[in-house]
């Protein structure tokens, strides 16, 4: 009997995950010992910081081991609150707020409780790996609004609306973005509102990356605009980008009150709450008062200039400055090769892992991640510039 055939439906369409996968491969090599750079990573190379580890050990010594409310500890959603109305001047409840398992938790919910199957989900393309495969997931249909270089990477008003059909449910959105580092404006996302309004369509805003913003740009959320697109908007967060708690798992989901409840009914019957011993540790981070963010994301800069200075030296590629995040996103059109291609070679030939576009809509693209330090990034692109000149 062949299984596969018994297998349900909507995982046929499923792909694994690129960047999990090379980034697991990449951590494998090293640990067997080879001289492996890594530039695939999604994730900071800085370690959770103490503070938030102690509130771990804790919550372990004082046995707070146990099921926790599905939606989360009702403190950890007042201070989830509190951020959200100071940092993004977005006024929401906790009832409305719900803690998940990882941002990636969140944004499957939003996307399990809005659509229906054959709803179509506009995606802007290049996207992150995970957004179609959730969509086909529920069984719905991604739509991909493709942008340009010369956008910077964004969607336009028009763009958007020559894509809005009867059956178009719902909008992605990540800004800054993985993986163009794209930073949308405030007029920007103004337009691309009204637009959301006018047709009655979701937004799923995903701001992972908020805090890792540069050139002292400011992060705007677009659930602030006005009541109609708050009430359309998932506003997504998380701790793993911005705390350095990947591996933790806590990302969380802002909105209306009837999606905050669908989704707490869904993850009754499929999560339950996330982990207790996580949600200590979240609340550590979101209560320290001291200035965290500043060193990092001037040290992510510094990183990001020192690249995109050698890139731009490098022959056969065209980098584009990311705004935000931690990627470079760069075109490889001109070596004549596939960004798998791409990829394979660099990893034999060079020791280098990143993560070739194709899994990001872009055959013809790879994503390097700067989340790495100083001198591992200047061997990198030393190894970099050697292959492209030999190729
Ligand atoms: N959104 C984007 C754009 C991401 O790059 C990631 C990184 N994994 C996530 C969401 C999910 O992050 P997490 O599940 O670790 O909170
Ligand atoms: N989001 C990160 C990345 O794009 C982590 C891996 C993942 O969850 O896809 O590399």
């Amino acid at each position: 009997m062949r299984i596969d055939t018994r297998l349900a439906q909507r995982l046929k369409k499923v792909k694994p995950s690129s960047t999990l996968a090379i980034t697991s491969k990449a951590k494998k090599l090293k640990s067997e010992g080879f001289d492996i750079v890594s530039l695939a990573a999604g994730e900071p190379d800085f370690d959770t910081p103490d503070f938030v580890k102690e509130a771990g050990i804790e919550a372990i010594k004082s046995g707070f081991t146990k099921y926790t409310p599905t939606t989360g500890i009702p403190e950890l959603k007042k201070l989830i609150s509190e951020k959200l109305e100071s940092d993004n001047s977005l006024g929401y409840e906790p009832s409305q707020i719900v803690v998940s398992c990882g941002a990636k938790h969140s944004i499957f919910n939003a996307l399990s409780v809005l659509v229906d199957p054959d709803d179509e989900v506009l995606i802007p393309s290049p996207y992150w790996v995970s957004y179609p495969e959730m969509v086909h997931l529920c069984l719905g249909l991604p739509r991909f609004i493709k942008t340009l270089p010369e956008n910077n990477f964004k969607i336009t008003p028009i763009q958007l609306r020559e894509q809005i059909s009867s059956k178009t449910k719902v909008l992605i959105l990540n800004s800054p973005s993985n993986p163009t580092g794209c930073v949308y404006r405030e007029e920007e996302l103004r337009k691309i509102a009204e637009i959301c309004v006018e047709n009655k369509i979701f937004v799923i805003s995903d701001e992972i990356y908020e805090k890792l913003i540069y050139d002292g740009l400011k992060h705007v959320s677009i659930a602030g605009f006005n009541k109609d697109i708050y009430d359309l908007t998932v506003t997504i967060n998380g701790m793993s980008k911005s705390y350095s708690m990947t591996g933790w798992r806590i990302g969380y989901l802002a909105a209306a009150i009837d999606i905050s409840e669908a989704v707490s009914r869904l993850q009754d019957h499929s999560t339950s709450n996330p982990n207790s011993i996580a949600q200590k540790a979240a609340l550590a981070a979101l209560s320290y008062s001291g200035d965290f963010f500043s060193g990092i994301v001037r040290e992510f800069q510094n990183r990001r200039d020192y690249c995109m200075e050698r890139l731009k030296k490098m022959p056969k590629i065209s980098p584009i400055l990311p705004e935000g995040a931690f990627y470079i996103f760069f075109d490889i059109s001109k070596t004549g090769l596939k960004s798998s291609d791409f990829a394979n070679r660099l990893l034999e030939e060079k020791y280098i892992s990143l993560i070739p576009g194709d899994g990001f809509g872009m055959d013809n693209y790879v994503r390097m991640s700067f989340a790495t330090c100083m001198e591992e990034l200047k061997k990198g692109m030393d190894r970099l510039a050697d292959f492209l000149e030999r190729n």
